[in-house]
This record gives structure tokens, C-alpha cells and sequence, in this order.
């Protein structure tokens, strides 16, 4: 689906994700058909430290309007290949979490359900939980790469809830969302609780890359281990945008320094062409706390990278 020009886009004075038309909220099935939908979960009720992801889908759609159609490296005209909209906002309920992730799984079911890639636009990375569990229930176990500062898979011990921003890898590993084996977790590097923080994906067969080894490999480097690894199999990307460095990205409530840059970043999605994507999500981005909406930007181009993968490959199947 073609973006809006530039020009209209002014004129109109709306701000959907990349100029991309909109859904129709009204419709019966408003995802059918599609090829893709990006879609923001405004929801941070689960972050444990400095809130305020919840206002990202709206600064990431404003500064996404920068983003042209043609990808300059897969060669590929993104928005002439893939009919994709700006799915609008997932509904939340601010004060339920339990609600909130019936209501998030619901909406990415829908999507996933008509047989549209969802790329959702968090919000906290606790909104990954309910996304995976969407798209595995189309796709059953998913390969997952998780890129973040963190492990997310922690349990209930600190906070006394066992759903939080810090968890949903656990759940989703405990839930069989993720084939074993197939978790590939890049940019960890926060400071462990204990000893024992890694092992509940390892004994799951959790693949870490840790930013030395981006530094030594490159994010192509890493990408192509991974997809050599995850083959052909249904892939779901959750980024949690602390993976980056913090001086590349400091909009974002718990930052950890030393991660990975901007273009070791894009540098991973891109060498992961040629994949099944079939979800992502990019979480975490805190306009709040951004500067010259450095992280935005970002987020913003990751998605549009993941987007780029979904291109190149329904570009080779329609050949
Ligand atoms: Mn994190
Ligand atoms: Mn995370």
C-alpha cells in the first residue's frame, strides 16, 4: 500500500506510522486481507522502574513519517510490496493488568488470525507476553529472538507478581510458546540477580549472544548464526529497545550501558533476511526520558526494518 506523499501528509495534519493508511476501527474484520498491520500498545502498568512507555506508539508514529518505501540495502520498495496499515491502538485498560493482557492477546490474535504480521509498538515489554501468545497460537512454537539489556525471566520473587516487565520470556518459555532450543537472546549484559539468572533459558536451550560477541562479530555476524540456526521456522522478534546503548538510546526506563549501537542493530534485522517473521514487537522506547527523539527515531526504523524482512520475503514468494 502505497504511504501518503509527503506533501498530503502535511496537509492532513495526522500522524499514522510510516504515512501508511489506516485501518477502518469500525470495520467487521479490519485486518483482512493484509499483508501486515503496526499496531501501538500504549500500556506501561508493568515497569518496574521509570514508567512511561505507554506514550511511544504516539512519538514513534510522528517521527516514522521521516521513512521512505524503498530499503536501500535489500532492495526492495517496502510499502509497494506489502499492503500494510497503522492498526490504530490496542484499547487497554490502565488499571487492570490481568485485563490488559487479555485485551492486548485479543487484538494481535485478531490480526495474526486473519493472517496479517503484526508489529507491535509497546509500551512495556511486558505487552510481549500476550503478543507471543497470539501469534504462537497461529503458528504454535515460535523461534524467538529476544534482543535486550536483560533476560526477562524473572519470577514473582522481588515483586510479589509474577507478571511483570521482567518476566515475560519466563512465562513464554514455561508456556512452550518458544520451540526449545530456538530462544536466541541478544545484547544481554544487566548485572545478574544471582548466579543462577540465565539458567531458566538455558535449560531451555536459550542461545546467548552477549555484546561481545557483536563486537567481534558484527550484528550480520550474529544474524547469520542465528538464521542459520532458526532455518524456516515461524520467527518472532520482541526488542526491548535497552538493548542499544544507552548513548544511542537513552529514552527508556532502565538503561544498562555498554550495549549494542544503532547500526550493530539494524545490522542484526537485516542479516536475518530471508526468515519467516511472523510477529515483532519493539518496547520500552520512554519519550520522556529521549532527547531529540534519538530513541524514537530508532524504534522507528527498526520496525521498518522488520517490516523490510516481511517485504523481502512475500517479494520472493510472488515472483
Ligand atoms: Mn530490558
Ligand atoms: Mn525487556
Amino acid at each position: 500500500m502505497p504511504q501518503t506523499s509527503a506533501f498530503a501528509y502535511i496537509r492532513q495534519g495526522i500522524t499514522p506510522f510510516f504515512r501508511l493508511p489506516q485501518i477502518d476501527v469500525h470495520a467487521a474484520s479490519p485486518y483482512a486481507n493484509l499483508d501486515a498491520v503496526v499496531i501501538g500498545v500504549p500500556y506501561d502498568m508493568a515497569t518496574t522502574y521509570q514508567p512511561g512507555a505507554r506514550f511511544a506508539p504516539y512519538e514513534v508514529r510522528r517521527v516514522s513519517a521521516l521513512l521512505q518505501s524503498f530499503h536501500p540495502v535489500h532492495k526492495v520498495d517496502v510499502f509497494g510490496v506489502l499492503d500494510v496499515r497503522d492498526g490504530g491502538n490496542v484499547a487497554v485498560p490502565p488499571f487492570s493488568a490481568a485485563l490488559s493482557r487479555e485485551v492486548i492477546e485479543n487484538e494481535i490474535a485478531s490480526i495474526a488470525g486473519a493472517g496479517a504480521v503484526p508489529f507491535a509498538v509497546g509500551g512495556d515489554h511486558s505487552i510481549a507476553l500476550p503478543a507471543l501468545r497470539a501469534v504462537a497460537k497461529k503458528h504454535g512454537p515460535l523461534a524467538v529472538v529476544h534482543v535486550d539489556a536483560h533476560f526477562d525471566t524473572s519470577d514473582a520473587e522481588v515483586w510479589g507478581d509474577a507478571y511483570h516487565h521482567g518476566t515475560p520470556l519466563r512465562h513464554a518459555i514455561k508456556e512452550g510458546l518458544i520451540e526449545p532450543g530456538q530462544l536466541h537472546q541478544v545484547g544481554i549484559r544487566a548485572i545478574w540477580g544471582d548466579r543462577h539468572e540465565a539458567d531458566l533459558a538455558l535449560e531451555h536451550g536459550a542461545v546467548l549472544y552477549g555484546v561481545e560477541d557483536v563486537a567481534k562479530d558484527g550484528g550480520g555476524g550474529v544474524a547469520a548464526r542465528i538464521a542459520a540456526s532458526v532455518g524456516q521456522r515461524p520467527l518472532y522478534v520482541t526488542f526491548d529497545i535497552d538493548a542499544i546503548d544507552p548513548a544511542f538510546a537513552p529514552g527508556t526506563g532502565t538503561p544498562v550501558p555498554g550495549g549494542l549501537s544503532s547500526r550493530e542493530a539494524i545490522a542484526l534485522l537485516r542479516g536475518l533476511s530471508g526468515r519467516s517473521l511472523v510477529g515483532m514487537d519493539l518496547v520500552e522506547v520512554c519519550p520522556a526520558l529521549d532527547h531529540a527523539d534519538i530513541t524514537s527515531h530508532l524504534a522507528a526504523h527498526l520496525i521498518y526494518e522488520g517490516l523490510a524482512l516481511l517485504a523481502v520475503r512475500l517479494a520472493s514468494l510472488r515472483r
